[in-house]
Formats: C-alpha cells, sequence, structure tokens
C-alpha cells in the first residue's frame, strides 16, 4: 500500500500540529470509515514522526449497539497498539434515552404522544447526548494546556450535509476562550492555522476538529481496510447470500454487519438508516426490534417517519419476540 497516496488530502494544518506534538484523538465507531482513518492515521504517525501521544476513543451506546461492535473496536485498537477508551452516558444508554424521552412527551394513556418521540434528523438527541456529548466530557479530561487534533471519519461523499462540512475546524465548545477569536466583528472566529498560532504564544486548550477521511471515495476507504478492498466485500456478501456464513466471515477484519449486507454501519436500529440496513438490523437484533415495536404501539409514532419496524418486520416476514407488557 502507499501510504502516501492520498496525502494531498490531508490538511496541512493538521498535519503541522500532529509535526510539533499535538495530541491525536481519534474517534472510532467501529464502522468502516473510522476503522480506516485509525489504520491509516497509525501509519502516518509511524512515518512521519509524530511525537504526540494518540488515543482511540468509542462511544458506547449500549443495548442500541450492534452486539459485536465493542469487541470489534477493541480487538482493532489491540491490532494497532492503540489505547482505547470507551465512553457512556451517565444516565443510561440509547434505548435508556428513548424510553425516557418517551415518558416525558407523553402521558402514555394508549392514545397518540403529544409530539414525536423518536429520534430524527431534526432531534439528533441520541448522538448529541449519547456520542458528542460524553465523547467532548473526555476530551477536556487530556488537558488545559494542550493541541488535541480530533479525528473523525466522516466523508464528504455520504451526504449533501457532510459535503458542506469544513474538513478542518476549530472546535468552540472545547477551545479556550483566548484561542476562539471570536469577536463583535468576527462571528466565526480563527480559522485554524490563526488559532495554531495564537496557541503558540498564548497556550491554553485548542481542538481542532479533523475530517481525516473528507475527500475518501467507498472504494477508497476499503482499499484500506481490507486486502481485496470493496471486491472482497462483494465476494463475502455473496457466499453470505448463498448461505456459507463461516466461510464469508473468516478472516474478515471489519465489521460483520457489512458481511450480512449494511451499507452503512450505525446502531443495529438507526432513525437514519435505509430500509435495506433497518432489515438487517431486524434480522440480527430481533430482541431490540421487539422493545422498539413496543414503543411504536405504546406511543403511535412509528420509528421512522412512514416507516414503522413492525410493518417491516411482517413485509419481510421476520417473527419477533413480543413480549407484552403485564
Ligand atoms: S446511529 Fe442513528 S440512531 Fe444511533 S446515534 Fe447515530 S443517528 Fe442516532
Amino acid at each position: 500500500m502507499d501510504l502516501f497516496r492520498d496525502i494531498s488530502t490531508y490538511d496541512p494544518i493538521a498535519l503541522a500540529a500532529l509535526r510539533r506534538g499535538a495530541t491525536l484523538a481519534i474517534s472510532v465507531s467501529g464502522g468502516k470509515d473510522s476503522q480506516a482513518m485509525l489504520y491509516r492515521l497509525v501509519e502516518m504517525r509511524k512515518a512521519l514522526d509524530w511525537t504526540g501521544p494518540s488515543h482511540a476513543v468509542h462511544a458506547d451506546l449500549g443495548r442500541a449497539e450492534w452486539p459485536q461492535t465493542l469487541a470489534h473496536v477493541e480487538a482493532m485498537c489491540r491490532s494497532r497498539h492503540v489505547p482505547l477508551s470507551v465512553v457512556r452516558r451517565d444516565r443510561g444508554d440509547l434505548v435508556a434515552r428513548i424510553e425516557e424521552r418517551l415518558n416525558t412527551v407523553s402521558t402514555l394513556d394508549g392514545t397518540r404522544t403529544a409530539k414525536p418521540f423518536w429520534p430524527s434528523a431534526a432531534q439528533r438527541y441520541c448522538t448529541s447526548d449519547l456520542k458528542r456529548g460524553p465523547i467532548q466530557k473526555w476530551l477536556r479530561t487530556l488537558g488545559k494546556d494542550v493541541v488535541i487534533v480530533s479525528a473523525q471519519g466522516m466523508r464528504s461523499e455520504e451526504s449533501s450535509r457532510r459535503a458542506k462540512m469544513e474538513p478542518l475546524s476549530v472546535n468552540k465548545a472545547l477551545t479556550s476562550k483566548h484561542l476562539r477569536g471570536v469577536t463583535s466583528s468576527n462571528s466565526r472566529g480563527y480559522t485554524p492555522s490563526e488559532a495554531l498560532s495564537a496557541w503558540q504564544s498564548e497556550g491554553g486548550r485548542l481542538v481542532l476538529d479533523w475530517l481525516a477521511l473528507f475527500d475518501w471515495s467507498e472504494e477508497q476507504v476499503w482499499a484500506a481496510l481490507v486486502p481485496g478492498g470493496i471486491r472482497e466485500l462483494r465476494a463475502r456478501q455473496k457466499l453470505y447470500r448463498d448461505g456459507d456464513e463461516a466461510a464469508a466471515l473468516h478472516g474478515w477484519l471489519a465489521h460483520p454487519a457489512y458481511v450480512w449486507g449494511n451499507r452503512r454501519l450505525s446502531c443495529a436500529l438507526c432513525v437514519l438508516a435505509c430500509r435495506g440496513d433497518l432489515v438487517n438490523g431486524i434480522r440480527h437484533n430481533p430482541q431490540l426490534a421487539a422493545r422498539y415495536v413496543l414503543l411504536e404501539r405504546a406511543s403511535g409514532y412509528s420509528f421512522k417517519q412512514g416507516q414503522s419496524l413492525e410493518a417491516l418486520a411482517a413485509e419481510e416476514m421476520i417473527r419477533l419476540p413480543i413480549l407484552e407488557p403485564a
């Protein structure tokens, strides 16, 4: 593999910060993008002699996750000798958070709740409360006088919203106030380059959010991840569909849900998932699906707008272990 093949896509300011000893914090979800990013950044760290510490961090959403995810994340970090911190919401996992939300918007009197309670594109409390919040809390523990490059695996081709993101930006929530550079005449504040210069003379905590794979295609991600790239993935998916799951997963280095056919890896049942990924999620996680179906019934709101999990399971002839509340 040519380590420097993609070097032109890496942000020069992020690389300069890392060359000068910045702490590298790599967010890993267990999906292909963050795994490829971890592998690539570890190679670059060695080759480019980055002297600062590096850590991986994983936000564990508990029962909402694929059961395989945590072990997969631990194994990938162990294989690259990167210390891993697993962070969680203090007051319960995503299932608990969704149930809590239902109780705050509903009288649960058997009719429709007052308003939707499931997470959605407009109400991403799942991400803010279960991922962003715990990871930010952990990033604060890395120090008060430090530059942190917080690497995340989002790619521009994933969605039009992601395509509009800045590949490198100053994290205003975590950066010391004097390094944000926000004034009445400059509401956007310092650029990453300006903030880095300010840090050199003034110190403080500077956190740069870096979308390290921003320009990568899906093919590039798979090529960085498994020896046969995307063709290997397709071949293994076919083996699985043909009924040979053991052969399909033998020696597979990414999350097994991809071999089972998932396009993206997220929570086992994600409110933003496409139909195929939802069907896969239900098929492989029937207990979780059953729990969510009970919430659909209690609230009158489907898991996604216009898409109930109960109806989807019925259409796909997947039997769910529904336990009626006593
Ligand atoms: S994967 Fe989906 S449901 Fe889970 S936190 Fe992200 S957006 Fe929310």
